[in-house]
């Protein structure tokens, strides 16, 4: 996840590959526990993990279910047709809601002697209404703390199923959805009745339970939304396996970059054309548009049809989320669109039609909006701004305008706040540039070259971590290299340079954190010394072994950016880098930090042997006939002598910014 201040996002040029997104969370929890009241095994594929997922299964195994996980797959063997755990059972159920409502219900209609407790803010979170509708038709419910609240104490039920069962629909949906789930149980007989009390909330969650019903045998008959009628005879029926899908309007972001970028098209994985969330429809939209999609189970294959994308006027009513991604693909229309029954966008995370309509005037666009609709007209080349989208602790705006990026000036787009996407998508960004690609010359490069112990590891990944980029560690390649070369029995001398020059071509050298990985084994303290410098320094003079390490060094620059510290990061290795800092510092300085250093890792060192250490090498840096150690031309000097890492940090950033300026 980026938690960055903003995220830049470099001009896209095109996306082609494949993404595969995570189980929904609403639909996992549905999925297992209609899978236990089944009879025989259900195959679930695609299960999400999560909190709410682990406590569902617990509970499942607790109740005597068969449970056989494996990654992401889960094969439950139902209680369906044999006996229930017959000793009392006591659940603890965490703080997952999404598994407390529809098992209290099961158990209570199903009968025993069993305790629902959880967390502390579980037993806080209302469940009175759901007590209340399971008690009218005879179930046995105690409260074993605060009235309305878990801790639940449940017995055997005397079943009154003859007279419409009412429930609530304005307070959570989750209700209903318990009580659709739980009855069937208890319909072998009779058809049973629930009759929603106040608006129903939600409707398209109840739309996912229902769906989800048929598919396990259980064919809901829904009168409007006022009455729901399970009829008599119905019992549940595994389906054998099932996928559970992955959320359909996360996939409304890959959909709409198929349609736009240029490439070999883009695949999803997890979620396919008979979703049963109400979002799918979007790719309808999308089709309109100019897409060209093809789906099978599970998946959807998009590619761009059209283009440009063709201007449309659509009731959006059905997808409001999803709608959002068809302003940004307007765009790219060839006239303009209006998108229009949008009114819920007004009272969503922000009001949506302000933030649509704000941010893409910043790119350039011009855009109409009424009270419930909205019109954006295609933002032709030449005019588009470098703009900073403002996100207003939206996931969806932030989502939606990184398709900005695709634009046909090739100017790049900043978007504030990227972690927001956290509510239902962390890795967005990360899913994203899996696929993306952009040129060499548009994925920005900051280079930080300069003497041994200037400090410039520190400077680089802490400019990294502030603007989410990468980080190449120039030199822990050439200590690798060095101690590689050791490892095979080579000197380091140039009698070895070819030798060596064919290890460092394909280095198997992995970075995880700070740690530096050959092979798999954890080498880091191994080159990280004193005598690892010095060895680095005596391979990185061989012509053969620098050549070698160029391919490695390029591989690092990727979407949306890097850091690469070294020596010659400026000079040789990215010449076109848009910034360049040569960080100095006196030879007295640098020797006094690196003892402070090796002190503070509890080795004994001398000031004056470190000191004359450090003047050997940059003497040997320098004077080299290859990539010898100096500024390039273009380089800003840093002298941090006196600076502390916050105020070099802060230079480097002010001078970014001075070269990234977002209007
Ligand atoms: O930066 P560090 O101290 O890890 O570098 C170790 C040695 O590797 C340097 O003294 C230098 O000789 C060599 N080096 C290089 N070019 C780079 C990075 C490091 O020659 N880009």
């Amino acid at each position: 996840m980026f938690s960055t201040a903003f995220l830049d996002l470099p001009a896209l040029q095109g996306a082609s590959g494949t993404v595969t997104l995570p189980g929904s969370k609403s639909i996992s929890n549905r999925v297992l526990l209609l899978s236990a009241l089944c009879q025989g095994t259900t195959v679930v594929h695609d299960l999400l993990d999560s909190d709410d997922t682990r406590v569902m299964l617990a509970a499942l195994r607790q109740l005597g279910c068969g449970v056989e996980a494996q990654g992401t797959m889960v094969a439950i063997t139902g209680l369906g047709g044999r006996p229930w755990h017959a000793e009392a059972v006591e659940f603890f159920m965490g703080n997952a809601g999404t598994a407390m409502r529809p098992l209290t219900a099961a158990l209570a209609v199903q009968g025993g002697d069993f305790i629902l407790k959880g967390v502390p803010r579980m037993h806080e979170r209302p469940i009175g209404d759901l007590v209340d509708a399971l008690r009218e038709l005879g179930c046995a419910i105690d409260y074993l703390g605060n009235k309305g609240f878990p801790p639940l104490r449940i017995g055997t039920p005397t079943l009154q199923l003859d007279k419409p069962i009412p429930v609530r629909g304005d307070v959570s949906s989750q209700f209903l959805t318990a009580l659709l789930m739980a009855l069937p149980l208890a319909a072998n007989d009779r058809a049973i009745t629930i009759e929603v009390v106040g608006e129903l909330i939600s409707k398209p969650y109840i739309e996912i339970t229902l769906n989800l019903l048929a598919r396990y045998g259980i064919a809901v008959e829904r009168q409007g939304w006022e009455r729901f009628v399970i009829p008599a005879g119905s019992r549940y029926m595994s389906p054998g396996s099932i996928h559970v899908e992955a959320d359909a309007s996360s996939a409304s972001y890959f959909i709409a970059l198929g349609a736009i970028a240029e490439g070999d098209g883009i695949r999803i994985q997890g979620v396919g054309a008979d979703s049963i969330q109400g979002d799918i429809r979007f790719m309808d939209a999308a089709a309109q548009m100019g897409a060209k999609i093809s789906s099978g189970p599970n998946w959807l294959e998009i590619q761009r049809g059209s283009w440009p994308l063709k201007g449309i006027t659509l009731d959006c009513n059905h997808i409001p989320d999803a709608a959002m991604t068809l302003a940004v693909m307007a765009l790219y229309a060839d006239g303009p669109t209006t998108l229009r029954n949008i009114a819920s966008w007004r009272v969503k995370e922000t009001d949506r039609i302000v933030a649509m309509a704000t941010e893409s005037r910043k790119l350039g666009a011009t855009v109409e909006e009424g009270p419930d609709w909205i019109t954006i007209d295609p933002l032709p080349a030449n005019q588009w701004q470098r703009a900073s989208i403002h996100t207003y602790d939206d996931h969806r705006v932030a989502m939606c305008f990184s398709l900005a990026a695709f634009n046909a000036d090739q100017v790049p787009v900043r978007i504030e706040d990227p972690k927001c996407v956290a509510k239902t998508f962390p890795d967005y960004f990360e899913a994203l540039f899996s696929v993306a690609h952009a040129t060499a010359q548009n994925i920005p490069v900051i280079c930080i070259d300069g003497p041994t112990a200037s400090g410039k590891g520190t400077l680089a990944s802490r400019v990294a971590a502030q603007l989410g980029y990468h980080y190449l560690d120039s030199g822990a390649l050439y200590r690798v290299t060095a101690h590689a070369a050791l490892l095979a029995g080579l000197t380091l001398e140039a009698a070895d340079e070819a030798a060596i020059a064919e290890l460092a071509r394909s280095l198997p050298v992995r970075f995880e954190g700070e740690q530096v990985l050959l092979s798999n084994v954890d080498v880091t303290d191994a080159i990280r010394s004193e005598q690892g410098g010095m060895n680095a320094s005596k391979v990185s003079v061989l012509p053969a072994v620098r050549k070698a390490l160029v391919d490695l060094q390029h591989s690092f620059q990727r979407l949306p950016g890097l850091l690469a510290d070294g020596r010659d990061m400026g000079t040789v290795i990215f010449p076109n880098a848009p910034l360049k800092v040569f960080l100095t510092a006196s030879a007295a300085k640098r020797a006094e930090r690196r003892h402070k250093q090796l002190i503070f890792k509890g080795f004994s060192a001398n000031i004056n042997t470190l000191r004359a250490d450090l003047e050997a090498r940059d003497a040997r840096d320098m004077s080299r006939s290859v990539a010898p150690l100096k500024p390039a031309q273009d380089a800003l000097q840093l002298d941090n002598s006196s600076l502390s890492i916050d105020t070099s940090v802060e230079q480097v950033l002010v001078w970014w910014q001075s070269r990234q300026v977002f209007g």
